[in-house]
């Protein structure tokens, strides 16, 4: 369950849209001051916070300034007075996602704590995915796309352009099964009418010019039988 924190002073406000988010599905947190809600946005942080601008104590902007200045990423939708276009701006300023204006429509407010969370979630995904270490190609393989040449052990392997893009495309996914249409579709491009034997071809004439630079490093361009081909680091 999404957790919501709820900053606001203002009780009808606090229980209307408690009793909104609640109903919608969400875990809402309420905190009746900047000073409050600050001991509560620590990990595990909530997913959302909803902050007043005009709070007791230290105000919405502030309560922003400190959620940020700990690094906190948690999205944040500021509850604005009607027509304060300044306190929208200095939000936006100070890392605010979005923005409400009173009296709001609890609707409206659903809607936009959904497109945060669901942008926060697309964002966690992207940061994971690009923290991912990605598997290196074979050491002894050498692919310089820009110049088209692969190089086995330094030794530049004379290929022609569908092959030099056959293992390129291989080598970019080392230790991957692709089947051959998937080759086919992916190296050579949909628009092409072509046999899957096209690509039985072109292995074939790729692990010849690996064996000529190495006669083991054919046994890197693996068959899975039934399924297709893979590029594996060469074994010692
Ligand atoms: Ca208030």
């Amino acid at each position: 369950m999404q957790r919501i924190l709820l900053v606001e002073d203002e009780p009808p406000i606090v229980s209307a849209v408690r009793e909104r988010l609640e109903r919608e599905g969400f875990a809402v947190l309420v905190a009746q001051s900047g000073e409050a809600a600050l001991a509560l946005i620590d990990p595990p942080s909530p997913d959302l916070l909803l902050v007043d601008v005009g709070l007791p104590g230290i105000d919405g902007f502030e309560l922003l300034r400190r959620v940020r200045a700990r690094g906190l990423d948690i999205p944040v939708i500021m509850l604005t007075a009607r027509g304060d276009e300044i306190d929208r701006v200095v939000g936006l300023e100070l890392g605010a996602d979005d923005y409400v204006v009173k009296p709001f429509s609890l609707r409206e407010l659903v809607a936009r704590v959904r497109a945060l969370l669901r942008r926060a979630v697309e964002v966690a995904e992207l940061r994971a995915r690009l923290a991912t270490p990605q598997p290196s190609t074979p050491a002894a393989l050498q692919i310089d796309p820009a110049r088209r040449q692969a190089s086995l052990h330094g030794i530049a392997l004379p290929l022609r352009p569908r092959e030099f893009d056959l293992l390129a495309f291989l080598a970019r996914h080392p230790g991957q099964v692709f089947s051959r249409e998937a080759l086919l579709r992916q190296v050579w491009g949909q628009s092409e009418y072509l046999d899957a034997r096209t690509v039985d071809v072109h292995v074939r004439r790729l692990r010849a010019h690996l064996a000529a630079a190495d006669p083991a490093a054919a046994a890197m361009l693996q068959t899975e039988w039934g399924v297709g081909y893979r590029l594996v680091e060469a074994q010692d």
